[in-house]
């Protein structure tokens, strides 16, 4: 006999475990199973987002961040210290004790929602059918659901020629987890998380090489930013590689030795450490039954229509696993909106809205299009900006580096994106996403009262130089 559910979550990502909550929340009988399992041989739900993404990612480069300061930064305030070590053991138990603390907090959350949770991997079958393999080896356990999500999300992309040996070369679990600062680390792909991973162990002394493919650094973002950002990252000692693209790596009395072509013909670098974040592929091994109708697309996607649905009735597919950008909060809002749809109430995403953010130091947020896409689609806009190193609070925190870059349509005014590179633009942002949420102008920003000082000032600036009447900055 198979349980019974309303709604089976596979997967306990950011995807998963929200869309549990949500529907448990509308009355919902749900189950949610994941079979990830923590350090410490137990279940430990949150997917790559709490145990090897978004949060341990933060929590090392919030520890490297203090280490870099007390060494580069602190003395300008007249704060000086004999000597900066840094205990890389104890800074790693500290990041997993953050990941078990949040990873322990869904655990509960999923018991106070009632919502059932199996450890171990669900397939879905016929009928909206669902075998659960337990992780601790037990029996296959089988269960039945009105409505399934899949929220399997993702895992890395491995190149061909270089292939992960979780030692010295390495995906984000293992760059997550190095015992000691390596003397060099070369790291495949300036994206987000070659980026944030490489600034880490950058600011903890390695000697970072950043391999990027793409003549253009961070092409997702507006040119203007990532133009300031590359300056700003190489003046840190990154050393970002354009146009080069990785051939092979192998490993030889402990070194790696990566083989790469640029416009100059083939080279070779030798590293202690090489770091693989060429971006990442839809999860779905072992989750789809040969009959359950679920169809994917040539990149591997789980098909869905805007509403998540996918080619099966009844089931659903959210998060890293489906289209749109891998992001945790994306992945989140979609897992709820479907938790909504399914009971029956009114849902809907604006994936225009999502924010996007790198937490590098400065960080580099954004929201709605670039200069370079209005271009493209030929949108007469206006534009406003601000730096950072003209607001009174940026200076006093010593962030006097990056801008706020505002666009604006030329006609009505309305936000079309907002690009910031400067401190807290992770926490910037939110203002401006809300205010392109109720399809706001740059004429609202103008005119609502930013307290001072504060860095968000420098948004109030951008809007207000959009119309040629910015107040610290010549127009
Ligand atoms: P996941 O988080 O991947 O969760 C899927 C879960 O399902 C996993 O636990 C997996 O084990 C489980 N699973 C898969 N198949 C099955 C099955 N058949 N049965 C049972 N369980 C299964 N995003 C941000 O928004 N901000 C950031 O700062 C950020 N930083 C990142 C840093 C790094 C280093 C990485 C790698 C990613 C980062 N991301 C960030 C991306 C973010 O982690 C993902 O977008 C997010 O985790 C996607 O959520 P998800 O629920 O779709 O999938
Ligand atoms: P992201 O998708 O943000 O994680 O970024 C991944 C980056 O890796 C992209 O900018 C790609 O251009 C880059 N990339 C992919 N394959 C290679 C390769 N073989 N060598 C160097 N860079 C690569």
């Amino acid at each position: 006999m198979s349980e019974k559910f309303e709604v089976i979550v596979i997967g306990g990502g950011p995807g998963g475990y929200v869309a549990a909550i949500r529907a448990a929340q509308l009355g919902l009988k749900t189950a949610c199973i994941d079979n990830y399992t923590g350090k410490d041989g137990k279940p430990s739900p949150g997917g790559t987002c709490l145990n090897v993404g978004c949060i341990p990612s933060k929590a090392l480069l919030d520890s490297s961040k203090h280490f870099h300061h007390l060494q580069h930064e602190y003395g300008a305030h007249g704060i000086s210290v004999k000597e900066a070590a840094i205990d890389v053991p104890q800074m790693i138990a500290r990041k997993d004790g953050v990941v078990k603390k949040l990873t322990g907090g869904v655990s509960q959350l999923l018991k106070g929602n009632k919502v059932s949770f199996y450890h171990g991997k669900g397939r879905l079958g016929v009928d909206r059918s669902v075998q659960v393999t337990p992780a601790d080896g037990g029996d296959v356990v089988s269960l039945q659901g009105d409505n399934i999500i899949l929220a399997s999300g993702s895992v890395p992309i491995e190149i061909p020629g270089v292939a992960f040996d979780g030692e010295f070369i390495v995906d984000n679990v293992g760059a997550l987890d190095f015992d000691h600062v390596p003397e060099t680390l070369g790291v495949i792909g300036a994206g987000v998380i070659g980026l944030e991973l490489g600034s880490v162990w950058n600011r903890l002394g390695s000697k970072v090489i950043l391999l990027e493919a793409l003549p253009d650094f961070l092409a997702l973002a507006d040119k203007d930013i990532s133009k300031q950002a590359a300056r700003e990252f190489k003046k840190q000692g990154m050393d970002i590689r354009l146009g080069t693209m990785v051939k092979s790596a192998s490993v030889e009395n402990g070194k790696v030795n990566v083989t790469v072509e640029d416009a100059k013909g083939k080279g070779t670098h030798t590293f202690d450490r090489l770091l693989v974040s060429v971006g990442r592929k839809p999860y779905t091994d072992g989750l789809l039954g040969d009959d359950c109708g679920v169809r994917l697309t040539d990149s591997g996607q789980i098909e869905v229509n805007d509403q998540s649905q996918t080619s099966v009735a009844g089931v659903w597919a959210v998060g890293d696993c489906v289209r749109g950008p891998m992001l945790a909060h994306k992945a989140s809002e979609e897992g709820i909106a479907v938790a909504e749809l399914i009971a029956g109430k009114p849902a809907h995403i604006h994936f225009d809205t999502v924010p996007w953010v790198v937490y590098t130091d400065p960080e580099i947020a954004w929201v709605g299009k670039t200069e370079q896409e209005l271009q493209a689609a030929d949108v007469e806009y206006r534009t406003g900006s601000f730096p950072f190193a003209a607001n009174g609070r940026a200076l006093a925190g010593g962030h006097a580096a990056g801008m706020v870059k505002m666009l604006a349509d030329t006609e009505s005014d309305e936000i079309l994106g907002v690009h910031i590179f400067g401190a807290n633009a992770s926490e910037l942002i939110s203002e401006c996403v809300v205010a392109m949420e109720f399809q706001g102008s740059s004429e609202d920003l103008a005119r609502i009262i930013h307290a001072h000082p504060t860095l968000s000032e420098a948004i109030h600036e951008a809007a207000l130089h959009l119309d040629g009447r910015a107040i610290h900055r010549g127009n």
